[in-house]
């Protein structure tokens, strides 16, 4: 785990709400509470939750329709849900599986329990998809497959192309501007792809970042259209204004790149030749 995971506890008990506080960030959570649906709502809109502990029965409204207004947002809708049920309440457990709550766990709860099913969810939910959500685009975990399975040959090559300078932009212009640039690289290079008879695997390993992989023949024409095409896109990136007035601060955007060829290996296994890509990369000069 990189960073400590968030926990939302939704409870109007305040006993309830304090042991599990306790307990949590005694076991290295960062845990916020929230007595009522509408601090929860208000609170997993404010702040980046990994996974909401929710009670059934609040004051102002009942834990399914805080649920269901979670799922309404776009920014709640992914977040796991184990539901806190009372023991009697066969019905409700029945309703918050149906809705697609993750897991709920009966009162009276053991502390350790409810710790193992929110470890359990948790792990779940930070697997990597397969495809990355913002291109649609193979994500690492395909891109690495995809890497192993050349590695037992010699005549592949593959390039490491994408944008450097993302994040000051980012800071600039805002992530929706950012995030364009970045799918709008993933949509030039598969049509590149394409134009060359979709003869490499693409792949978008993170960020801006992606990769080209097939045979090491063809690795050079490839690379040379696609970092002439990439530079010849950037100023498209940027709004209008910004690109006619050029101001002494304009947040510099590059592309860069890198190759590699199953000839200069061997390479023991995928990292390494990711590794070696990421430490090449040049950046060319707009
Ligand atoms: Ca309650």
């Amino acid at each position: 785990m990189s960073r400590a995971a968030t926990l939302l506890i939704v409870e109007d008990e305040p006993e309830t709400a304090n042991l599990l506080e306790t307990y949590f960030r005694a076991h290295g959570y960062q845990v916020f509470t929230a007595p009522s649906g509408e601090e929860a709502l208000s609170m997993a809109q404010a702040r980046t939750i990994d996974l909401i502990v929710l009670d059934i029965r609040l004051p102002d409204m009942d834990g399914f329709e805080v649920f269901r207004q979670l799922r309404a947002h776009r920014r709640t809708r992914e977040i796991p849900v184990i539901f806190l049920t009372e023991k009697r309440e066969r019905e409700s457990r029945l309703t918050g599986l149906e809705m697609g709550a993750h897991d709920y766990i009966p009162k009276p709860f053991s502390l350790q329990e409810l710790r193992a099913r929110v470890q359990n969810i948790l792990h779940r939910s930070r697997a990597e998809p397969a495809f990355d959500g913002l291109t649609g685009l193979p994500g690492r975990p395909l891109v690495m497959e995809h890497l192993r399975e050349q590695l037992e040959r010699s005549d592949w090559g593959a390039l490491l192309i994408g944008l450097q300078g993302l994040e000051v932009f980012g800071e600039r212009y805002g992530f929706v501007a950012r995030d364009d640039a970045i799918r709008a690289v993933g949509l030039l290079l598969a049509r590149i792809n394409q134009e060359n008879g979709d003869a490499f695997f693409l792949g978008h390993i993170g960020e801006g970042w992606f990769i080209l992989i097939g045979s090491r023949h063809q690795l050079n024409t490839v690379a040379r259209q696609a970092i002439a095409r990439l530079r010849n896109a950037l100023p498209y990136f940027y709004p209008l204004q910004d690109v006619e007035e050029r101001p002494p601060d304009l947040p510099v955007l590059q592309v860069a790149a890198a190759q590699v060829q199953g000839t200069e290996g061997p390479f023991p296994n995928p990292e390494t030749v990711i590794r070696h890509l990421l430490e090449r990369r040049k950046a060319f000069p707009s």
